[in-house]
């Protein structure tokens, strides 16, 4: 049977009844589940204010487009980011008007706090800082850098729901921190996220934005009759991004067991490296201090990886890579050679399979065929 990267795990039964729920109810859209998943997210993370969108990807731009108009940026100002993650966040910065400018990653294939000194300018206005595959690396060195400087600090959380902390949840201390919920991360709906400002005041003004702008309270509130229901405001330019009740449903069945599956989830690392640790051929990637990763991806670094990979395809092996290196597309070619690490490691990740429907069986197999086919290569 053939062992895949990613499979999302539903409780189909619960999801169907939650998803019966709103049908029943005749409410899919926005409200109802949207303000349980919010409220749940808040109470699961401790991360005070929780708003449901359709996509981290809507997230990570309206957090951005937020700062920008908030604090006056001008266009082209420079956000640094990192080349080895999602194009999402990397094109949410140039959609937002700014310059994306890379710092390279550290071991931890997360950005490399020292690199990133290097990168600031006087247009330096935020970090977008990923938590590579559920890794905080080395976050807290970002954020401090961020602080002496008076930089904006974006988390993109994509892979982080459930990660800890120092026995925190993630995402607290940042100016913006950004999950996703799409099908193949580790709290799976179809497609869906969460995004979480500290401050109560950027709360309130992403509800709107996230409704085009829409504020049903101004006249709710002086009026509070259903016959002035059409008669809201539109206070400002806003986009399409909150999220809806049928992806609220299945959220709030994922976030259940999140950290059930997580806990899978370091088991199958603690498996992995178990069975990889000492073999000179398969690098691993170190765990921050502190940190208890979600374990959304279990990466490995070996030479002629497309080889590799291609070898383990052969054993129905089907690992992934996160990432390429974003400057080795055509968007982002003017900055390639900035980053080597990054570079290198783009050339060396390998992904492997991480789901609830792996085995320790399989992962002993899959290690077996990894360190066959290394040496087999390298002999
Ligand atoms: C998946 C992912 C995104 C985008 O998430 P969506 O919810 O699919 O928009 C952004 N950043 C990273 C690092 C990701 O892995």
């Amino acid at each position: 049977m053939a062992i895949n990267l990613f499979i999302p795990n539903f409780r189909i039964d619960e999801c169907m009844d939650a998803i019966r729920e709103c049908l029943e109810k005749g409410w899919t859209g926005l409200g109802f589940k949207t303000l349980e998943i919010e409220k749940a997210w808040s109470d699961y993370s401790g991360l005070p204010h929780s708003h449901f969108l359709n996509s981290n990807t809507s997230g990570l731009h309206l957090a951005l487009h937020m700062f920008k108009t908030e604090k006056g940026w001008a266009d082209g100002d420079e956000v640094i980011s990192t080349p080895l993650t999602f194009v999402s966040t990397n094109h949410t910065i140039l959609q937002s008007g700014l310059t994306p400018v890379f710092a390279d990653v550290d071991d931890s294939l997360c950005i490399d706090p020292d690199d990133l000194l290097s990168k600031i300018t006087p247009r330096t206005r935020a970090v977008v800082y990923v938590g590579l595959g559920g890794n905080s690396g080395r976050y807290q060195e970002v954020l401090r850098i961020c602080r002496e400087r008076g930089m904006v600090l974006v988390l993109d959380a994509a892979h982080m729901a459930g990660t800890r902390v120092n026995g925190r949840h993630v995402g607290w201390d940042a100016d913006c921190t950004v999950f996703s919920f799409q099908a193949v991360k580790n709290l799976p709906t179809a497609d869906s996220g969460m995004i979480c400002f500290p401050d109560a005041g950027r709360d309130e003004r992403a509800r709107k934005l996230t409704w085009l702008g829409i504020n049903k309270d101004t006249y709710s509130r002086s009026m509070n009759q259903g016959a002035y229901k059409w008669m809201y405001e539109v206070e400002e330019l806003g986009f399409k991004y909150h999220g809806n009740s049928i992806m609220a449903a299945l959220a709030l069945v994922s976030l259940k067991y999140l950290d059930r599956d997580n806990a899978y989830r370091r088991q199958l690392a603690t498996w992995y490296e178990l069975h990889l640790k000492g073999d000179p051929a398969i690098g691993l990637i170190p765990m921050a201090p502190g940190c208890e990763s979600s374990r959304h991806l279990f990466q490995v670094r070996v030479a002629q990886r497309d080889q590799v990979l291609m070898a383990l395809n052969e054993f129905e092996i089907f690992p992934g890579v996160h990432y390429r290196d974003n400057t080795a597309y055509r968007v982002y070619r003017h900055a390639a050679g900035q980053c080597p690490n990054a570079e290198r490691a783009s050339d060396e990740v390998l992904s492997l399979p991480m789901h609830m429907g792996v085995t320790e069986q399989d992962v002993r197999f899959i290690a077996e065929k990894l360190k066959e086919i290394v040496h087999r290569s390298r002999g």
